[in-house]
């Protein structure tokens, strides 16, 4: 599986990642803990859960903290957008997830980790299926045959968590509450762990974890910044887009001054920059 391509180790560490300590607690736990230590927990004979879902509003890191887990604990990662596994021929989504299972049992310690677990994979099997049936009624409908099928061949997978030693699974979506309750019993994507929109402390520290390789001027307050009323609401992700803007502004007033006799290396994004991002932003 290392050798086509599918799983590689990311290179999102936790120092990338602003805020989240009690998330980053829990995966130490449940995963790099047991992954650098595995004779501790087999001589305490400690049965922890190994599927995970993660749960929140869209851009608020459950892609990102998927990944730093995997960086820290020195594990494979092999990624499976929920569409991915859709196909029109009968048996080949079955396949598709016995397939994904199969590497990544190869290249254990590895965390297999599904996005959009269930809204746009639900809609895509909405769409694939061609009645509105199959996504209200998920399985057990005529319209619904693919994903009852689909579905069986993942719990079929899941539950041979003694057969997948050392894969870890972690889901993620924005809408727990249309997944079929059968993936998301104890053994299963069991544990339930609630990203959520970063509160003003919190927003701070992804600026911050954002902008450590940028060329911030040292009188930028970024702590002060996320607390201020226009960042309220931001998510992870517009925070990102933010910094994006302050250092495009940054970036464009450097070329409208030209090569002049001040030094173009020291040029940096300050507060004006993050002024004029966030009214573009809002
Ligand atoms: P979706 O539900 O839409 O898939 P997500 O919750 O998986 O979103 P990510 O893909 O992890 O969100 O985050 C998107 C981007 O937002 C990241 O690449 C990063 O730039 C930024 N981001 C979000 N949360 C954080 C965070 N806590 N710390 C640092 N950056 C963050």
């Amino acid at each position: 599986a290392k050798r086509e391509g599918f799983s590689t180790i990311p290179n999102v560490k936790w120092e990338d990642v602003g805020g989240l300590d009690s998330l980053r607690k829990e995966f130490d736990r449940y995963i790099v803990s047991r992954i650098k230590n595995p004779e501790d927990y087999e001589e305490f004979g400690v049965d922890l859960e190994t599927g995970f879902l993660l749960y929140g509003p869209p851009g608020c890191g459950k892609t990102l903290i998927a990944k730093a887990v995997a960086n820290e604990a020195g594990a494979n990662f092999i990624h499976i957008k929920g569409p991915e596994l859709l196909n029109k021929y009968v048996g080949e989504s079955e396949l598709a997830v016995r397939t994904i299972f199969s590497r990544a049992r190869t290249c254990s310690p590895c965390i297999l980790f599904f996005d959009e677990v269930n809204d746009r994979f639900l809609r895509g099997l909405l769409l694939f299926c061609g009645t509105v049936d199959a996504l209200a009624t998920k399985r057990g409908t005529e319209g619904g045959w693919v994903v009852e099928r689909l579905l069986n061949q993942l719990l079929i997978e899941l539950d041979g968590a003694d057969q997948r030693r050392g894969v870890y699974v972690i889901g993620a979506t924005n809408r727990p509450k249309v997944m079929d309750e059968a993936v998301l019993r104890p053994g299963r994507f069991g544990k339930h762990l609630y990203v959520p929109l970063p509160g003003p402390n919190e927003r701070g520290l992804i600026l911050k974890a954002l902008a450590r390789k940028k060329p911030i001027s040292p009188d930028v307050d970024l702590i002060s910044i996320g607390r201020k009323k226009a960042c309220e609401n931001l998510s992870g992700a517009d925070l990102a887009a933010v910094l994006n803007e302050a250092a495009m502004a940054a970036l464009e007033e450097k070329q409208s001054l030209g090569e002049g006799s001040f030094d173009m290396k020291a040029w940096t994004i300050n507060e004006a920059h993050f002024d004029l991002a966030m009214e573009k932003i809002s």
